[in-house]
C-alpha cells in the first residue's frame, strides 16, 4: 500500500481529470490524498460573491472526495487566478505566488504523507489555464524538495479529446462548448502518455463526482460543461469517459498507476 497525492488547481478538476483513477487506487489499497491549491472562486456560477462561491466550492470537493474515498484533503487556500489570470482578489492569487512558495507547501505535505507519487497537471496546464501551469512547475519543484520517488502530469489524450468533443455534440446535438474551445491544441500527444487508465470499473464514481459540483453545472449564459457531461446518457458517458490519462516524468520507484488496469 502506498499513498498517492493528487494536487489540483480549483474543485471539480478531479472529477475531470482523475476521478476513476482516484477511486481505483483507493480500491487496490492504496492511501489517496488531494491538495487543492484554490477555492475556484473565480469560477462561473449563479453565485457571484467570492467569498461565499469559495466556501460552496470547499464543500463540494469534500463531498466529492468522500465519494472517491479519499483519506485526506488539505486546502492551501491561494485564491483562484481566474482563466485569464487577473481574478480580483484581496490575498495572493496562485498565479501571484511564487512557485518556491507553493512548491514548499506541497512538499511539507508530500513529506507529512510520506507519498510515494504526486501527480499534477501537464506543462500546457491542460488548456492553458494559468492556475494549472502554475501547478505543474509546483509539483515538480515539490516533489524534488521532497524526493518523492514517482511523479505524474494528469492530463488527455489530446487526439482523442477531439474526437470526444465531437462525439458528445453529435450525441447532443449542441454547438461547440465555449470553454472546451481550445481543448484540441491543449494536453499531451498521444506519444507522450505513458498511462491510459481503463476506468471503466469506476465511472459511475467519476460521474457522482462531477455531479456533487453542483455550483458549476449552472449559471453563466453558456452551456456549461460539467452540466453537459454529467447529464449524458450513462451509455454515453461510460463510453466517453472510461479512459483517464497520465504521463509519469520521473519514475524511480514502483508505481502505484501500475496496479490499474490500462488499455
Ligand atoms: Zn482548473
Amino acid at each position: 500500500m502506498a499513498t498517492v497525492v493528487f494536487v489540483h488547481a480549483h474543485p471539480d478538476d478531479e472529477a475531470l481529470l482523475t476521478a476513476g483513477t482516484m477511486r481505483g487506487l483507493k480500491e487496490k489499497g492504496h492511501r489517496v490524498v488531494v491538495v487543492m491549491a484554490t477555492n475556484g472562486e473565480a469560477g462561473l456560477s449563479e453565485i457571484s460573491n467570492y467569498t461565499d462561491l469559495g466556501n460552496i466550492r470547499k464543500r463540494e470537493l469534500e463531498k466529492s472526495a468522500r465519494i472517491l474515498g479519499v483519506s485526506e484533503t488539505y486546502f492551501l487556500n491561494f485564491r483562484d487566478s481566474g482563466l485569464d489570470g487577473k481574478a480580483q482578489a484581496t490575498t495572493s492569487t496562485l498565479c501571484q505566488a511564487t512557485v518556491e512558495e507553493i512548491a514548499e507547501q506541497i512538499s511539507a505535505i508530500l513529506k507529512i504523507e510520506n507519498a510515494q507519487l504526486v501527480v499534477g497537471y501537464d506543462s500546457q496546464g491542460g488548456y492553458g489555464h494559468p492556475d494549472h501551469i502554475q501547478i505543474h512547475k509546483a509539483v515538480i519543484a515539490a516533489a524534488k524538495l521532497a524526493n518523492t520517488q514517482v511523479v505524474a502530469n494528469a492530463t488527455v489524450d489530446r487526439q482523442t479529446i477531439a474526437k470526444l468533443l465531437d462525439y458528445i455534440r453529435l450525441i447532443i446535438k449542441i454547438g461547440p462548448l465555449k470553454d472546451l474551445a481550445s481543448l484540441a491544441d491543449g494536453f499531451t500527444p498521444r506519444a507522450d502518455i505513458t498511462h491510459t487508465i481503463d476506468i471503466s470499473q469506476w465511472t459511475g464514481f467519476k460521474r457522482a463526482s462531477m455531479r456533487a459540483h453542483g455550483s458549476q453545472r449552472v449559471g453563466g449564459t453558456t452551456i456549461r460543461t460539467l452540466q453537459v457531461f454529467s447529464n449524458l446518457p450513462s451509455k454515453i458517458f461510460n463510453r466517453a469517459f472510461h479512459f483517464e490519462w497520465f504521463e509519469v516524468v520521473t519514475n524511480n520507484g514502483a508505481n502505484p498507476l501500475d496496479d490499474l488496469p490500462v488499455k
